[in-house]
């Protein structure tokens, strides 16, 4: 089976963690924060705060700014449900806005006609989550300049898109944002197994998101409310978790990070024979925009359904998967959850996000596709869809 995306491990990773099992630190030791330099680094930003996962990082990067009850926040329907669940997590009201079709991200025309509504009945958002989806960015200019317009922070749903960058500078540059987040689960760009971070230029958000990660707890004289009664001394000052990443798993982020240029590399090199051999098929390529250079984690097709009336996007999967191409489907429309249609939401309330889940499927892309693997990936399409 070809799956849709899959980690790449060389020996170098496998000694890095190697490494550590033998160090004195398993967890709270050097390996975490010399990850977060390395972030920082190839970022270009102010501060880095690895945690155990993206789902923890979004969680506390919204208790960072003080998100709770009655607060309001947006996302795109077309992501994961974790982008969602995070502002659940705090008790904020979650909404979406639609997507643009052609780059399947956040439609910034559908955001503004959103914000200008819920500034008339009082309802706008303390905070806006664009995802980053395939790893091509949002137009991060626009949602800034409205979000200086009607007041709310920005988080980006990075999880795709470590690598990629949007008008000259990489993404986790937060020049255009409050915090950035970013996966470092297997499937993403580069891993720590399990993992995440958060990154921003704001040093309160960084103190916060580092006391939220690590329950609450400081050790910093200057965020104590008392006295300080000796050296063991600590105080929590906040309802913190235990989000922390382990050292095992920085140290494979580490190694993994002095390759992601050549991931990227790689991803791009598929994405363009894809755009290059499939153009011909009733499908459409993903669309690039002008400033934007995408990590590519994934690489999405659409299907022309009325170009092929004797076949369903359901047959097409399940031929695709008979062939040994394990397809898979970013995302089912979040709105269109169980869990959240129990909160009030239907279908039909986010038609684009619906209309591209009816004809979306991610194609294997991963550094370790071989050129053999995607001939075979070309040719069952052209088999399937050519009649
Ligand atoms: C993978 C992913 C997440 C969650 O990442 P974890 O590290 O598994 O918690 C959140 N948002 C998006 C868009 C993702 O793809």
């Amino acid at each position: 089976m070809i799956p849709y995306g899959q980690q790449d491990i060389q020996e170098d990773d496998i000694k890095a963690v190697i490494d550590v099992l033998r160090s004195d630190y398993l967890t709270q030791g050097p390996a975490v924060p010399k990850f977060e330099d390395c972030l920082k680094q190839y970022c270009d930003v102010e501060h880095a705060v690895a945690v155990n996962s993206a789902t923890s990082a979004l969680h506390v990067a919204l208790l960072s700014m003080n998100v709770g009850q009655g607060d309001i926040v947006w996302t795109s329907p077309n992501t994961f449900v974790a982008s969602s669940n995070a502002a659940l997590y705090c008790g904020a009201l979650i909404d979406f806005v639609d997507i643009n079709p052609r780059t399947f991200n956040m439609c910034t025309d559908a955001l503004a006609r959103k914000l200008e509504n819920a500034a008339i009945t009082n309802q706008l958002p303390k905070v806006i989550i664009p995802v980053h989806l395939t790893g091509q960015p949002c137009d991060m200019k626009i949602i800034h300049e409205l979000s200086q317009k009607y007041k709310f922070y920005v988080i980006e749903d990075a999880s795709h898109a470590i690598g990629g960058s949007y008008s000259g500078k990489k993404i986790g540059n937060c020049a255009y944002s409050d915090i950035t987040v970013f996966s470092f689960h297997p499937v993403k760009i580069v891993t720590t197994a399990e993992g995440g971070a958060a990154l921003t230029n704001n040093h309160e958000f960084a103190m916060r998101l580092k006391l939220f990660r690590s329950h609450g707890i400081t050790r910093d004289p200057k965020l104590m409310r008392q006295q300080i009664e000796g050296p063991w001394y600590y105080e929590q000052v906040e309802l913190g978790y235990n989000y922390r990443m382990t050292d095992l798993q920085a140290a494979l982020g580490i190694s993994q990070m002095s390759r992601i240029d050549t991931f990227v590399r790689k991803r791009h090199i598929i994405a363009q024979r894809y755009n290059r051999e499939l153009d011909k098929l009733p499908l459409t390529c993903p669309y690039q925009a002008l400033e934007s250079y995408s990590a590519y984690h994934l690489y999405v097709i659409l299907l022309q359904l009325n170009e092929i009336k004797f076949l369903s996007h359901k047959k097409v999967f399940a031929l695709l998967r008979e062939k040994g191409i394990m397809v898979n489907l970013h995302y089912i429309p979040v709105h269109t959850q169980p869990y959240y249609q129990s909160m009030g939401f239907r279908w039909g309330d986010f038609p684009k996000a619906e209309s591209y889940y009816s004809e979306a499927i991610s194609l294997p892309i991963y550094p370790k596709l071989t050129n053999k693997e995607q001939t075979h990936i070309i040719k069952a399409l052209n088999e399937i869809l050519k009649k």
